[in-house]
């Protein structure tokens, strides 16, 4: 396992960042550091050492899960045993991650790490977890093998008169059969005009010959994330369907063909967006081009408008394009690829021409 390998990286910002050590609170940082997967559990990082902090629900499973450091159950509450860690490390300036220590935990800290100046730190763990190692590459390798093949396996069982809810119960089913873990989120699936919500919920509209089937879905493996988006045809759609599917088609191939290590997602959402504009539906393109994708669904580097996240050899981003049209129905080609330095490779198999049903 590379956890001692990522926790020297965070470690190694302690002198930068003008700190002793850090305290990793944010649960997907807990589990990145150190394997833990269950619901509470802390890291203290520093150069010399770390150490893992739980209650005693979690004392059996951490032991399975977080190797090569000292595991502490504490007795009544984090602060205490935190404290005792920091004054053996001989820690007086701790880091402590600004975006998830609420006031109230801080002032706990506050209180009960006396003599201790706690210091604000951002997102540090998060952008380490931009570049993924052979092992996460394999995890989210798999998450997407899964998430493929529970696609080929719904496009068989897709008929007239099916819900959107059951077409999302059986692609979890799906899913599962060929090897996930779970789902990565809660499936989007959505028929006819229900395409033009980006985000839909499924519903009991039922399928019927001539709808567009929007599916934006993802397996879980190994706590990594797939995040997949298809349209199809069922049937046959209105003609300025096809025409959209067309158009997102070569936007998405606009923006696979525009990353690669060194530049911004910015740029990459400049190129896949001008695709859109062009062909006159700028208005319709409603959201932002993709997102890193690893332990969280939506992580970073971003590939939003302007977005200055330059994109780092080994970063696995989405590239999902789509059009929305109220009463009409929508469009998005959804793909997640891994950034080389002269381009990126399509984790995906499944097809993104337009499937006709
Ligand atoms: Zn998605
Ligand atoms: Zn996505």
């Amino acid at each position: 396992m590379d956890h001692q390998l990522r926790r020297t990286g965070l470690a190694s910002r302690c002198t930068d960042l003008s700190v002793h050590a850090i305290v990793v609170t944010r649960l997907p940082n807990v589990r990145y550091l150190s394997g833990f997967t269950g619901s509470n559990g802390q890291v203290l990082v520093a150069p010399a050492e770390a150490v893992f902090f739980t209650d005693g629900r979690y004392t059996e499973q951490s032991r399975h899960e977080v190797g090569g450091i000292e595991r502490i159950t504490y007795p009544n509450g984090f602060g205490g045993s935190l404290a005792e860690q920091c004054a053996r490390l001989g820690v007086s300036r701790l880091g402590f991650e600004a975006h998830d220590v609420t006031v109230a935990l801080l002032n706990k800290l506050t209180q009960k790490l006396p003599g201790i100046e706690l210091v604000p730190v951002e997102e540090e763990v998060e952008r380490l977890r931009w570049v993924k190692d052979a092992e996460e590459l394999a995890s989210l390798q798999r998450a997407q093998d899964a998430t493929d093949g529970g696609f080929d396996a719904v496009l068989e069982y897709l008929a007239v008169g099916m819900t959107e809810r059951q077409v999302a119960l059986e692609l979890e089913q799906l899913m599962r059969q060929a090897g996930a873990d779970g789902l990565s989120f809660d499936s989007i699936v959505a028929f006819g005009e229900n395409a033009a919500e980006p985000h839909h919920e499924p519903t009991h509209r039922v399928l019927e010959e001539g709808d567009v089937i929007k599916i934006d879905f993802g397996a879980l493996s190994a706590g990594y994330h797939a995040d997949m988006t298809r349209t199809v045809a069922f049937g046959q759609p209105a003609a300025e369907l096809k025409k959209i599917h067309d158009v997102v088609r070569t936007s998405q191939q606009a923006g696979i063909d525009a990353v690669k290590a060194g530049v911004t997602g910015g740029s990459v959402d400049a190129l896949s967006r001008a695709v859109i504009d062009a062909a006159g539906y700028g208005e319709y393109f409603s959201h932002s081009l993709g997102h890193g994708v690893g332990l969280e669904i939506h992580e970073g580097p971003s590939l939003v408008k302007d977005g200055d996240d330059v994109l780092p050899v080994g970063a696995v981003v989405t590239v999902e394009p789509g059009i929305y049209i109220p009463g009409l129905g929508g469009v998005r080609i959804e793909d997640s690829v891994e950034v080389t330095a002269d381009g990126c490779r399509v984790l995906g198999s499944s097809t993104r021409e337009l499937i006709e049903l």
